[in-house]
């Protein structure tokens, strides 16, 4: 929703200020997913509202469900005919995460990703983008599904540093008390590297959760992995987190996706915990190790053994390492299997 265009609507039909508070609330509060649910409104109002400041900006083509029923995958069309997913998470019994996409497609183009292979088409709106959150309420409303949800991660398709300024927009939105009210501790960005503007998200949005993808610890590797590297080498990366670092002394979450023969060997380890330690306390620094989805790429997943040694010569280092779980993997909605078309296989 377009809380300003709906605010201005309302001024327009010379409504008084209380109806602000009213459509706030059922939209927000109770997820309303349409005006006509909204039965303190005047009709004529109602009417106005729907065709001036519709609800969502995004329709529901189609959802999925894991067989586990812990991972919910939505195919949402645009107003201008292109197509997103977005996917809505069960980590535990009660608490619900929405992983929202930023951008249609992808320029970064990593090597693993199946977002990556569509290029860029374009970037999301902020409506767009926090529009996410809110079919996902109005959703588990309507299926009664229990528990709240109250996490947000910016981990679905795009590269959210590379459309910085709709992005901050849409976390505003998403942290509003009056609107989405999430806490920012529950709030996740991941960004394959554009390091100037992790510098700036420290300082705008200090309490939000950054995660780096960086899948690999020396230069070559990271190029052919994640193009941008290029672009922002690891040393600009560094310089860029021990800003970020020293000025939030917030914890930096550093995925990993593990690839057979690839990044995942010893001395790959080695170069991580090499790489970590130069950056700041190893208190702050998290490393999320992740299991590879299969996508139409050339790469495998490491063994679960091999994955637990990686794992245990990090922590060795006196890093935190966490294996991430997946997910959806069965719907093709866990982590870089997002693509927006209608087929995914
Ligand atoms: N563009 C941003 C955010 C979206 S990608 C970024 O790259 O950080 C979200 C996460 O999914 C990233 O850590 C990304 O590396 C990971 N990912 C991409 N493809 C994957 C795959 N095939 N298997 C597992 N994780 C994948
Ligand atoms: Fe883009 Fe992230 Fe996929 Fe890389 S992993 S292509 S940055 S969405």
């Amino acid at each position: 929703m377009d809380a300003e265009r709906a605010r201005a609507a309302l001024k327009d039909l010379g409504q008084p200020g209380y109806r602000w508070e009213q459509v706030r609330a059922a939209v927000y509060a109770q997820a309303a997913s349409s005006y006509d649910e909204i039965s303190v409104l005047p009709a004529e109002v109602r009417r106005a509202l729907g065709e001036r400041a519709p609800i969502l900006s995004l329709s529901r083509r189609r959802v999925s469900v894991s067989g586990d029923g812990r991972a919910h995958k939505a195919l949402l069309d645009l107003r201008d005919g292109k197509t997103i997913e977005t996917v809505l998470l069960r980590p535990s019994p009660t608490r619900w995460t929405a992983c929202v996409s930023t951008q249609v497609g992808c320029a970064v183009a990593c090597s693993f990703c199946a977002t990556g292979l569509l290029g860029l088409k374009r970037s999301l709106t902020a409506e767009e983008i926090a529009d996410q959150a809110l079919f996902w309420r109005q959703y588990m409303r309507a299926e009664a599904l229990e528990g709240r949800l109250d996490n947000v991660v910016y981990m679905g398709m795009g590269e959210p540093f590379a459309c910085y300024d709709a992005v901050a927009e849409s976390l505003r939105a998403l942290l509003d008390q009056k609107r989405l009210g999430l806490g920012a501790r529950h709030v996740s960005v991941s960004t394959s590297g554009v390091a100037p503007k992790i510098v700036q998200f420290g300082r705008d949005f200090p309490q939000v959760n950054l995660a780096l993808s960086l899948h690999a610890a020396d230069d070559d590797l990271r190029t052919r992995l994640v193009p941008m590297n290029k672009a922002y080498p690891l040393a600009k990366l560094a310089e860029a987190l021990k800003i970020y670092l020293r000025e939030t002394n917030r914890k930096v979450f550093f995925e990993y996706i593990l690839l057979r023969g690839e990044n995942d060997r010893d001395e790959d380890a080695a170069a991580l915990a090499r790489w970590l330690s130069g950056l700041g306390p190893a208190a702050l620094l998290h490393v999320n190790l992740i299991v590879f989805n299969q996508t139409d790429t050339a790469h495998s997943p490491t063994a679960e053994t091999d994955a637990r040694r990686f794992q245990e010569k990090i922590m060795a280092a006196g890093f935190k390492a966490t294996i991430r779980q997946n997910l959806g993997r069965d719907i093709d909605g866990a982590c870089g299997q997002l693509a927006g078309r209608e087929e995914t296989r």
